[in-house]
């Protein structure tokens, strides 16, 4: 098994810019996951349906947060190593079924203090880059209500902070479907405030894709996640 070791760091490395990519799997200089080692996190790739979320159709995932793809995520978004978003959008693409509608889709938006720091918007970047490749189209159906912040707290202020956090932006179409797009699903408490509120303001077909599943340190059994995938994560505050 190949180990993936990434610094978790909001330094920013200039090297980045300047040093030819290497492997975030096995070293190799070129590219930032070699075709190897795509393949060894493309093992343990897989998706859910609706039983992790009542509100959506289906919830689609490319792995766990605490294997390759956190790390890389992790990357990504702190370190603010660009040429990741490619590899990261092509496990998604590569995870995702064949639709026979369009999609639309909607980035969850990102806390506006976070876009600033970071210096840019990770998941804008993402969802830009997947409709590309997918050939569909993207709509800012919802912004911010108010700018809290979710990372680090329990799952109960998750939750209460999660709260009317969203407002539509865009006006919603009840023919299209849409897939919400965003990197962690940790409670699911912003992604299911996010699809109250479009379901809510005329959203009738709705998905949701993320790049991985954050199941905890007990690796998920709090929260019903086998080995087989998600099963019924308690959160009673939705409905
Ligand atoms: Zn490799």
């Amino acid at each position: 098994m190949v180990g993936f070791s990434v610094k978790n760091t909001t330094i920013f490395n200039p090297l980045d810019l300047l040093c030819p990519h290497y492997c975030r799997g096995c070293g190799q200089i070129g590219e930032v996951v070699c075709g190897c080692c795509k393949n060894y996190v493309k093992t343990i790739s897989f998706y859910s349906a609706s039983d992790l979320s009542p509100l959506f159709e289906s919830v689609f995932a490319v792995g766990w947060y605490d294997g390759p793809v956190g790390n890389l995520i992790r990357e990504h978004k702190y370190n603010s190593v660009r040429s990741i978003a490619d590899v990261l959008v092509e496990f998604i693409d590569e995870m995702l079924p064949v639709f026979d509608v369009e999609i639309t889709l909607v980035p969850l938006p990102t806390i506006t203090s976070h876009i600033r720091q970071r210096g840019f918007d990770h998941i804008g970047v993402l969802t830009h880059k997947l409709a590309k490749r997918r050939g569909w189209s993207v709509e800012r159906c919802l912004v911010r209500n108010k700018n809290s912040v979710q990372v680090g707290v329990n799952s109960g202020k998750r939750r209460e902070q999660a709260k009317d956090a969203y407002k539509i932006g865009k006006s919603l179409c009840g023919e299209k479907t849409y897939m919400l797009v965003d990197d962690v699903w940790t409670t699911g408490s912003s992604m299911n405030e996010a699809a109250k509120t479009m379901r809510k303001n005329g959203a009738k077909r709705l998905m949701s894709v993320v790049l991985c599943v954050n199941r905890g340190k007990d690796k998920g059994r709090a929260i019903g996640i086998t080995s087989k995938g998600i099963k019924n994560e308690v959160d009673n505050s939705v409905s």
